[in-house]
């Protein structure tokens, strides 16, 4: 195991009736603005609930953060912040009003152009404004975590960032927010953080037991419990298990002292940025094709995922390794995410313009030998097809 040093300033609250507790975290003189989404959260009774533990503060609204943020949009509510003094951030809704916010809360304290965040990965942030959140959709584990992915539409960039400064000082998580998720997102929401497992857990061994069962927990947990969200969308022991998953699948713990990949996010990032596919949908096109494409350097750990997440324990690690690549794309394909390119339209006219918005952004060495190229990234795009 790797040296490693954990620290997770994010306060959870869990459970039915939790938004009440926006009462003692937000101090009570504070100028918050609540951002949303599209307006899911009116349909709900989420924002109904949270202006009831807000009654009597002062806050404003900033609705309409698209899917995949765009920066123009966040621009906007940058204005606002600035005009209006506010002091607070709240975000209510999925993945991307926590990112947007996330890069709305440094960009309002950001000298320069903010755009630069991004381009720096958010090293040159030194400041934000606090942030909390009250998530509806279990996914992206940006609830617990310090990172943030923001689109620029105009040049259909996808970039992320990450730093301290915009990581949640609480979250709130009820499950019963998420009873009226579209199927499509809760197919997204368990890919993506089987994903985000699969990311830190498909690599070499390095001897670190604890994380890889819990790692293991979280996929078995994700594979029981997925299929069930799909038939029974309002079990609530069904949807408390899966945003506790998706949560702890991607907020530091996974990645203590063991190598981590990444490569299908970012090559899934370009995906979404040329062509708009779900976040989860470019991760279940492109996981299994790194797999395939990097099958000897990943085959131990491969092996010990079907042992312990399939109980396939007949044949050798190669084969063992192989029928878990079968597996994985049958849960992908039963989640609603099918592990195709030509599943959702596309095909080999996709393949040079991600090696080329690979190239432009500089993610030319991939993966956790760092020795995924632009060319490598062909090579596995053609696996996808
Ligand atoms: P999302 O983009 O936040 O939301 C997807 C859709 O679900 C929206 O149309 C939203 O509608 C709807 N929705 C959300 N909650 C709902 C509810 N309770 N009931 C009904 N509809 C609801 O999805 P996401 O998967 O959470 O986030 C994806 C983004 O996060 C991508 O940009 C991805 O790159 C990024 N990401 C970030 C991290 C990280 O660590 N920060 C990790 C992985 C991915 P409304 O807009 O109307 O609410
Ligand atoms: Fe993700």
């Amino acid at each position: 195991m790797d040296n490693f040093t954990y620290f997770n300033p994010t306060r959870i609250h869990f459970g039915q009736g939790q938004i009440a507790q926006l009462t003692n975290e937000i101090p009570s003189d504070a100028r918050i603005l609540i951002t949303y989404g599209g307006g899911s959260i009116k349909k709900n009774g989420v924002l109904e609930q949270v202006h009831a533990a807000l009654a009597g503060r002062h806050f404003l609204e900033f609705g309409g953060i698209e899917a995949n943020p765009h920066f123009e949009t966040l621009m906007k509510a940058v204005a606002l912040v600035k005009a209006e003094g506010i002091d607070f951030i709240l975000a209510v809704g999925g993945g991307s009003v926590i990112d947007g916010s996330k890069f709305i809360a440094a960009a309002a304290r950001y000298q320069g152009d903010a755009w630069e965040i991004l381009q720096t990965y958010g090293s040159k942030v030194t400041e934000a404004l606090p942030l909390g959140t009250v998530l509806t959709l279990a996914a992206t584990g940006s609830e617990m975590n310090a990172g943030a992915v923001v689109t620029r539409a105009e040049t259909q960039d996808k970039l992320f960032f990450h730093s301290v400064h915009v990581q949640p000082r609480f979250s709130i998580l009820d499950p019963v927010t998420t009873f009226s998720l579209p199927p499509r997102q809760i197919a997204n929401g368990v890919v993506d953080a089987f994903v985000h497992t699969l990311e830190q857990y498909s690599t070499y061994p390095v001897n670190a037991k604890v994380q890889d069962r819990i790692a293991e927990g979280l996929l078995r947990t994700l594979i029981e419990e997925g299929p069930k969200a799909l038939a029974n969308p309002q079990d609530y022991d069904v949807r408390a298990n899966l945003m506790w998953s998706a949560t702890m699948a991607l907020n530091g713990t996974l990645s203590t002292g063991v190598p981590t990949d990444w490569a299908t996010h970012m090559i899934g990032h370009e995906l979404t940025g040329l062509y708009g596919l779900d976040h989860a949908q470019t991760l279940a096109i492109v996981q299994t094709a790194v797999w395939k494409y990097k099958l000897a350097a990943k085959q131990a750990k491969l092996a010990q995922y079907a042992e312990r997440v399939f109980d396939l324990r007949d044949g050798s690690d190669e084969q063992k390794a192989l029928a878990a690549i079968e597996q994985t794309e049958a849960f992908f394909a039963a989640m609603g995410n099918p592990p195709r390119l030509s599943a959702y339209g596309l095909g080999e006219e996709v393949i040079e313009p991600v090696a080329a918005k690979l190239t432009a952004h500089g993610h030319v060495a991939l993966g956790e030998h760092t020795d995924i190229t632009p060319e490598d990234v062909k090579a596995i795009l053609r696996l996808a097809l």
